[in-house]
């Protein structure tokens, strides 16, 4: 086997927990967790930053067996698949963003999930609302109800992605890529209190389906902080891909149990929540292809950032949010003593952006998306001109017209986006790099914290809820709007940025569509206010997504709470009644230094923190 574990002598530290893995125990085991977790690491010949240290294990041993940052970022991905099942996973979809040394373009991979063929437009609609009094029904509540469906599943992406990832860019095969992760889920990893906490978040959805109590809550209760958790049925998956390749979820029997838990999901007799089964065919999981994107581009004070086009949101709006800013002088009104103009100017670039993201952006195969309009500079001077310097503008802010733009401040504008915003804050991002300069950035979700809840039974895995990234209400004009085979928009904003045609800086971070105000609130600390990569990282975020209130962690709202108010900008604190965080992202990044060295950055704190890894420390 190319990638032989070495990590033997940890072993001993661990040989007396609890072994959990359903209902199997097993009284010895080979690959306890790395549990030394640094925020930041500084070195050369490659780098990783991610959520778990297991996965950024993975991805270092690859990239010491000689594998390049392709194949160390599947490793990666497919490790946290087994250590961060609520977060992505086989059962989701994503976007890949490759820096290529070879040829120094940035190119991206759009591997996130379609609706069934036979999704109709009222898909959301709870039958048992249609009235003669209300004939066009009303839809599911959204929590739990949707996001736990049969319903909100659509065909995954992320099997594809990795073929299609080493197929462009790796080095490895499949089955090669897929070892380490192999051997996490069969030796088991150690819980910690974050995996335990997502758990107990998602009990009563967990419930509610056989296959996912028996796996996630063996004898009835969340797996114990410390326990050794083992998934024989996903190690049993991976070893099918790594056999038959993606042809073995795609088509064969796992395709049709795919197909037949969405139309039918094991339901256990004592749940409450109503279940609604969706539409989903071998033949549609036979039809899926992750798709080859260009990359969307613009220019911010002098480097080049790249980001993931439609389906997601991602690239866009954070690029429209660049070129707005890239009209002021956010340095020059920032004092380290008082950032609150410049971080006013932050607050409603990425407003206007939003509004323009609602009204414009969906899958372009279905939607006639303006994304050279969006990213265009001309128009984020013209959609600058709404920035009052002193002074909050009344939320929500009105769309541009990307149809007639010429820089010139105008007099009206279109319709009004007041978009509800129901994406959720799970989700899963890493930054790898190797030691010839290659970079990925990518993003994978199954979408909810727990996906949808349903494990496919025997498998070992969750099936996403993306769906529910479609507009709930069916209105025709919306580019988000259900439609069969469509992808639902997403605002994962995986990202790379080239200074001197070279990379500077990779990022990203989940957090539903807060990823695109983390990854821009990251770029504008890092690029405007001065701040080193991890400082940049670890900053107080605050959220505006065009709405009335700006969504804050609490330490932003301590720190820069009374500086904003006079602008007229209120801060609300972050979190909701269905997690435990009131964190906004979790963003990993690597940072390429004029003398090669890498920092690989992830967060000190959030989400119990993250995992920076490089192949050589610095001296
Ligand atoms: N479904 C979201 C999206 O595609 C991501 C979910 C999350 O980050 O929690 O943008």
């Amino acid at each position: 086997m190319l990638f032989a574990r070495r990590r033997l002598a940890a072993i001993t530290a661990v040989l007396a927990m609890s072994v959990t893995s359903g209902a199997v125990i097993s009284p010895a085991f080979a690959h306890p967790r790395e549990t030394a977790k640094n925020a930041t690491a500084t070195g050369f010949g490659g780098a990783v930053s991610s959520v778990d240290a297991e996965a950024s294990a993975a991805a270092i041993e690859v990239l010491r067996e000689g594998g390049n940052a392709a194949d160390a970022a599947v490793a990666a991905a497919a490790t946290l698949g087994v250590t961060e099942p609520y977060s992505a996973g086989i059962g989701g979809g994503g976007y890949f963003v490759f820096y290529d040394t070879g040829t120094g373009q940035v190119g991206t991979i759009d591997g996130r999930e379609t609706a069934p063929a036979a999704m109709p437009h009222d898909a959301f609609i709870d039958p048992a609302t249609i009235t003669p009094a209300n004939p066009a029904g009303s839809p599911y509540r959204f929590t739990p109800e949707l996001v736990t469906s049969g319903v909100s599943v659509g065909v995954p992406g992320t099997p594809a992605t990795w073929e299609r990832a080493l197929e462009r860019w790796g080095t490895l095969s499949l089955a090669d890529a897929l070892q380490p992760a192999i051997e996490v889920a069969s030796h088991g990893f150690v819980v910690d209190q974050t995996f335990r906490q997502q758990t107990l978040d998602n009990k009563p959805r967990f419930e509610a389906f056989t296959s996912t109590s028996s796996l996630f809550l063996p004898g009835g209760d969340a797996p114990a902080v410390g326990s050794v958790f083992q998934n024989h049925d996903l190690a049993a998956t991976y070893r099918l891909l790594a056999e038959q390749g993606t042809d073995g979820f795609y088509g064969g029997p796992l395709a049709a149990e795919i197909a037949a838990t969405v139309q039918a999901p094991p339901k256990t007799a004592t749940t409450r929540l109503p279940v609604p089964p969706g539409r989903m065919t071998a033949a549609d999981l036979a039809a899926y292809r992750a798709l080859d994107q260009a990359p969307t581009h613009v220019d911010y004070r002098g480097l080049d950032v790249f980001g993931m086009a439609p389906s997601s949101s991602g690239g866009t709006t954070v690029g429209e949010a660049l070129n707005i800013l890239d009209t002021f002088d956010l340095a020059g009104m920032s004092t380290p003593e008082n950032r609150a103009p410049a971080l006013h100017h932050y607050l409603e670039a990425s407003a206007l952006a939003f509004a323009d993201r609602g009204k414009y952006v969906g899958d372009p195969a279905f939607a006639d998306v303006p994304t050279a309009a969006l990213t265009d500079p001309v128009f984020g001077k013209e959609r600058a001109c709404r920035i009052d310097p002193l002074e909050a503008a009344e939320k929500p802010v009105l769309p541009g017209d990307v149809s007639a733009f010429d820089g010139v401040c105008p007099a009206g504008a279109a319709a009004p986006a007041d978009e509800k915003d129901t994406e959720n804050i799970s989700t899963t991002n890493l930054t790898v790099a190797d030691r010839w300069g290659n970079v990925v950035e990518y993003t994978l979700t199954i979408e909810q914290t727990g996906g949808s809840g349903i494990v496919v039974p025997g498998r070992g895995f969750l099936l996403n809820n993306e769906l529910t990234d479609f507009s709930t209400v069916f209105v025709p004009t919306d580019p988000n709007r259900i439609e069969p085979g469509k992808r639902p928009r997403s605002s994962m904003s995986p990202t790379i940025i080239l200074k001197d045609g070279k990379p500077f800086l990779a990022l990203g971070s989940p957090g539903g569509s807060t990823i695109i105000t983390t990854v821009l609130q990251t770029i504008f600390n890092r690029v405007d206010l001065g701040m080193d990569i991890s400082e940049a990282i670890a900053a107080p975020r605050a959220s505006q997504r065009n709405t009335v209130k700006v969504t804050a962690e609490p330490e932003f709202i301590t720190a820069h709470g009374s500086g904003l108010a006079p602008f007229g900008h209120i801060l609300v604190p972050s979190g909701d009644a269905f997690t435990s965080a009131a964190e906004i992202g979790a963003a990993t990044a690597i940072e390429f230094r004029p003398d090669g060295s890498m920092v690989a950055a992830a967060e000190p704190f959030r989400r119990g923190g993250g995992s920076a890894m490089v192949l050589t420390p610095a001296p």
